[in-house]
């Protein structure tokens, strides 16, 4: 194979996209040079900020790699008060962010879907619906996701951490709580619901192969997915999974094949919204900064009140634990200055490919 041809020749099938993962030095920047160009053309170097709110680290879950499963008994669990969540929404706002995420455990129960929603419609409020609300709080039932549709909420961020269902099985438990095909369900119900819809791969997990990678970004695009977030498994020392870290690439290795994974998405899905995840931070400070060169346009700066911080554990090294927001912002500032980005202050930065879809839907 020869990446100038491939390069050319979108779209690519499945051991074209494998190859381009594995390209490296002259193929590798051939690559992130004409992500580059493509994310110029379609999305500019506009950098969207999304104010990340981790509100609570109770979980229901018991995912095989992620730091605050359930069973994880070193884990302080805590839950943010209505007004903590209500006070960094307002940082956000008086920061000039186009958005929040809310974040979370999966949890259930008609107090905890009226509660989001009792917080949405607070949101709504105090930022004179100024601000858009993404959330990030697991499976829901379909009716759930449309009461916090209507609260407030325009966009959803699932994961579906691996689009290959015997991988999906490998990393979680085998039980019904934890179901490839429910993940899958529940991102037909986001999009049926009218969600922006994001969803996104863990990069780089024990028994993951170049084909399922390709296989992760062929997923995204037959999904018609409108944003993506993914980035590098980091293992966590309290996880069952941490049992395979021998197989495990470097921590370098891992990190080049996520801007590759961005790269060739970037390529693939135009004008969708890619953020670089934190995960990138955890292995490069300029971690994020650099996904934003090869094709990224989204960060999602931590607002979570500091004291907090370090018990939102997914992984190892978690950036930035220490630091209260506003210490954040500036360091993130100079650093997406020096690669000549621009923060896109006080817009939503909606996903070009959602409004796109919905005109295709007869919608505004
Ligand atoms: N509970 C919700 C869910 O699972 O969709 C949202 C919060 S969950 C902590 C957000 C994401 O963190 C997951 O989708 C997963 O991809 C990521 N994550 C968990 N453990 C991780 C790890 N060890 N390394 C990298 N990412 C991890
Ligand atoms: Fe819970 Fe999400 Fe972590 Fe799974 S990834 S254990 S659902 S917080």
């Amino acid at each position: 194979m020869n990446i100038s041809e491939i390069l050319i020749r979108e779209p690519y099938m499945v051991e074209e996209i494998a190859y381009l993962l594995q390209a490296e030095d002259n193929e590798k920047a051939m690559l992130f040079e004409k992500a580059a160009q493509v994310k110029k053309a379609f999305v500019q170097n506009k950098v969207y900020f999304r104010g990340l709110i981790e509100f609570s680290n109770r979980c229901r879950k018991n995912c095989l790699y992620c730091g605050i499963r359930r069973d994880n008994v070193h884990v302080r669990r805590y839950s943010l008060t209505d007004e903590e969540i209500l006070d960094a929404a307002r940082f956000a706002c008086e920061n000039r962010y186009g958005s929040v995420v809310l974040q979370s455990g999966e949890r259930g129960g008609d107090g905890y879907t009226k509660r989001i929603e009792h917080l949405l419609k607070k949101i709504g409020q105090l930022s004179n619906g100024g601000l858009r609300v993404t959330l990030s709080c697991g499976e829901q039932s379909y009716e759930t996701y449309r009461r916090w549709l209507e609260a407030g909420a325009s966009r959803y961020l699932l994961r579906i951490e691996t689009s290959n269902p015997e991988l999906y099985k490998k990393l979680h438990p085998n039980d019904r709580h934890h179901r490839f095909e429910m993940r899958r369900k529940s991102l037909d119900d986001l999009k049926r619901a009218g969600y922006q819809v994001g969803t996104g791969v863990m990069i780089g997990l024990p028994f993951q192969t170049y084909e399922d990678l390709a296989n992760d970004l062929l997923f995204m695009k037959q999904f018609d997915i409108d944003m993506v977030g993914m980035g590098p498994y980091l293992e966590h020392p309290h996880t069952p999974l941490y049992a395979f870290r021998e197989r495990l690439l470097s921590r370098e290795d891992r990190f080049q094949l996520a801007l590759k994974m961005i790269a060739v998405l970037r390529l693939m899905m135009k004008d969708i919204n890619i953020a670089a995840a934190t995960a990138l931070q955890a292995i490069d400070p300029m971690g994020r900064e650099k996904a934003l060169k090869v094709g990224a346009n989204v960060i999602m700066p931590n607002i979570t009140p500091g004291k907090y911080r370090n018990d939102y554990t997914l992984y190892e090294n978690k950036p930035c634990t220490d630091e209260n927001a506003d210490d954040c912002q500036s360091c993130l500032e100079a650093r997406i200055a020096f690669v000549r980005h621009e923060i896109a202050y006080d817009e939503w930065g909606d996903s070009e490919h959602f409004k796109e879809r919905e005109k295709g839907q007869g919608g505004e």
